[in-house]
This record gives C-alpha cells, sequence and structure tokens, in this order.
C-alpha cells in the first residue's frame, strides 16, 4: 500500500485565482479589491520591507483622506488591515521565483514553497538609488527625502540641497524654489546630464545655485539632518555645509528581477503595460504601482492602478470561466 505523503503547504494543492506579488499601495489596494471580490488573494509582502516605500517616512500629507496627513507606517498598517478584513492572506516572504507561461502560474516562495495561481498581480516597486552613507536609513524623513512633491512643503524658508545632475534632480531642484529659500544642486562632474531645457531653467533661477564637482560624503544631525560634508570630487578637499534637507535625485530602479525575460520591459527597465489597462504581454499577468510608472510615483498613483490590476484580474478570470 503506498500511504500518500503530506504534501509541501500549497505545492500539490489548490490553484489560487490570485496572486499579488508586493505589499506597498499597489499590491495592497490589490489586495483590498480583490478580497471584496471574494477572489481570497494571498499576498507576498516581502521579508525585509514589508508595507513598501512608506515605511521609510514620516508623514504622508497629501494621501487624500487625512486632513491632518498620517505617518507613512501607519498608513501602509491600515491598507494591510484592510485587505485582511475581507479575507487577504499576507505571507511575510520574498517571492524568488515564477514561471509566469501558461494558464497556471508558479510563484516560489523564499522557503522554497510553491504556490499556483491563474492570475498574478505584479507590485513590486522600485527602489530609489541611495547615496550609501551611513545613517542614510535613519535620517529618511528627518531631513532626507527622494521625493520632492512628497516633501517639498516641509522645507519652507529652509537652505537646501538636491543630490543629482539629470533630469529628475532639475525638476525636483526647481519645484523646490516654490518652498525653499536656497536650493543647491550638487553634482559629482563639472555637466549637467540634464536635458537642455531642464537644465537651463534651472541654471536660470535665482534661487537655485550649484556645487560642481562635488559629493554628498556625511550626514550630520541628530536626530534631524542640521549639515553634509561634501567632498570635493577632483581634490578630495571636504568642507562642511549646513542644511536642514537633502533631496536625493539619483535615479531609481523597477524592481524587475524576477520578471525579466518573461513579459515585456521598457528601455528603463518598468514593465510595459497596454494602453490604459495594468495587462502585461503575458495573460493573466498584471502590473501596477511604481514598477510601471517612472512619472508619477505617488502613493495614490500606485492604489490607483492597484485598484485598476484588480478589476483586470477580477475581469480576466470571469472571461475564463
Ligand atoms: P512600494 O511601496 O515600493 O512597495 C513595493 C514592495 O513590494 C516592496 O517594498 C516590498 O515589500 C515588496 N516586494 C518587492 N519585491 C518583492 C518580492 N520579490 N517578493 C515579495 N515582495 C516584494 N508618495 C506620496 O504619495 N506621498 C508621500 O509623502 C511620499 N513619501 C515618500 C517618502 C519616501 C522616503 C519614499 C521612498 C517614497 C515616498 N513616496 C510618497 C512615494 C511612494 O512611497 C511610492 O510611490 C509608492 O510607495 C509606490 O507604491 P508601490 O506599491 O508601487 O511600491
Amino acid at each position: 500500500i503506498i500511504v500518500p505523503q503530506p504534501s509541501a503547504p500549497s505545492t500539490e494543492g489548490e490553484v489560487r485565482d490570485v496572486v499579488i506579488i508586493g505589499s506597498g499601495p499597489a499590491g495592497y489596494t490589490a489586495a483590498v479589491y480583490t478580497a471584496r471580490a471574494n477572489l481570497r488573494p494571498l499576498v507576498f509582502e516581502g521579508s525585509v520591507t514589508a508595507g513598501g516605500a512608506l515605511m521609510n517616512t514620516t508623514d504622508v500629507e497629501n494621501f487624500p483622506g487625512f486632513p491632518d496627513g498620517i505617518m507613512g507606517p501607519e498608513l501602509m498598517m491600515n491598507m494591510r488591515e484592510q485587505a485582511e478584513r475581507f479575507g487577504g492572506e499576507m505571507i511575510r516572504d520574498d517571492v524568488v521565483e515564477m514561471d509566469l507561461s501558461g494558464p497556471v502560474k508558479t510563484v516560489t516562495d523564499g522557503s522554497g514553497d510553491v504556490h499556483r495561481a491563474r492570475s498574478v498581480i505584479l507590485a513590486m516597486g522600485s527602489a530609489y538609488r541611495e547615496l550609501g552613507l551611513p545613517r542614510e536609513k535613519e535620517l529618511s524623513g528627518h531631513g532626507l527625502s527622494w521625493c520632492a512633491t512628497c516633501d517639498g512643503a516641509f522645507f519652507r524658508e529652509q537652505d537646501i540641497l538636491v543630490v543629482g545632475g539629470g533630469d529628475s534632480a532639475m525638476e525636483e531642484a526647481t519645484f523646490l524654489t516654490r518652498f525653499a529659500r536656497s536650493v543647491t544642486i550638487v553634482h559629482r562632474r563639472e555637466e549637467l546630464r540634464a536635458s537642455k531645457i531642464m537644465a537651463e531653467r534651472a541654471l536660470n533661477d535665482p534661487k537655485i545655485s550649484f556645487a560642481w564637482n562635488s559629493a554628498v560624503t556625511a550626514l550630520h544631525g541628530e536626530p534631524k539632518l542640521t549639515s553634509v560634508t561634501l567632498t570635493d570630487t577632483r581634490t578630495g578637499e571636504e568642507r562642511q555645509v549646513p542644511t536642514t534637507g537633502v533631496f536625493v535625485a539619483i535615479g531609481h530602479d523597477p524592481r524587475n528581477e524576477l520578471v525579466r525575460g518573461q513579459v515585456a520591459l521598457d528601455d528603463e527597465g518598468y514593465v510595459l503595460v497596454q494602453g490604459r489597462t495594468t495587462a502585461t504581454d503575458v495573460p493573466g499577468v498584471f502590473a501596477c504601482g511604481d514598477l510601471v510608472d517612472h512619472i508619477y510615483r505617488q502613493a495614490i498613483t500606485a492604489a490607483g492602478s492597484g485598484c485598476s490590476a484588480a478589476l483586470d484580474a477580477e475581469r480576466y478570470l470571469a472571461a475564463q470561466d
């Protein structure tokens, strides 16, 4: 007699309707919608950064519905709770491998368990490039920021720095002049990478000055940022510059490692979706949030596209039945 061995969780088990990978505003919103549609979503939240980018910030003042603002981690925990309330299942682990081909997709988590699903929503976000300095995490939200749209208003009448030499650094700097007393763009080289029009706008702005051939090499202040060390990239000479705000604008990388070669990506590595939908070029696979969006990159736009992904997945599943 052959006694059937208990299978590893989910390996041989049920085929889920939907698996969601990512736990930022996009992933959790997709979870709220798919859970309320009785699709019992399984959400992989990630082992280290569950809750997404807003777990690293303090006040969020531009997410509608919170007139007094809300702390980033609290907002994310609220979204998580809302998804759980309707039956969303959370797994605090990374997805390490996926096979998205065919009508049943397989998703392998960090413990080696294999989960199967008829549809997959990709919501892994994108990683802001960091300066790579000690105390960077600790000062994030305490003077150090990656998003002028999000945090510019906290720096009224202050002297702040923007790090970077590309279009996004010029855009952030120009935007920040609405609030700041002065903005200094810190750039490693003597020439900007930014397009001519963006560079000229910054160069001609009376509130903007430039620290050429300079890199931020240390962050000072406790508990908030009060100054930085700038190092001359040619001579190595150091100087301490007082500042209450540093905006890092040196780029971001979509977290596409898992899906490279499986779904179509654009030139910058963002997942390509069809028209105004969240459909990728693989049937049953949808993508949302900062993983697809290099233009808006806001919590509310990520949440909005998470909602669209859920509705797209729901319609896809209904059409299969
Ligand atoms: P993310 O929030 O990046 O979440 C993706 C998450 O998916 C990851 O964190 C991780 O947990 C998970 N994940 C990734 N890979 C895997 C994997 N392989 N397996 C399992 N899980 C995985 N926006 C605003 O609107 N207002 C603000 O005030 C604001 N402040 C900000 C402050 C900071 C410091 C930063 C960095 C961003 C801020 N933003 C703000 C931008 C906003 O946070 C992002 O636009 C938004 O979080 C993007 O949501 P997302 O769901 O696409 O991705």
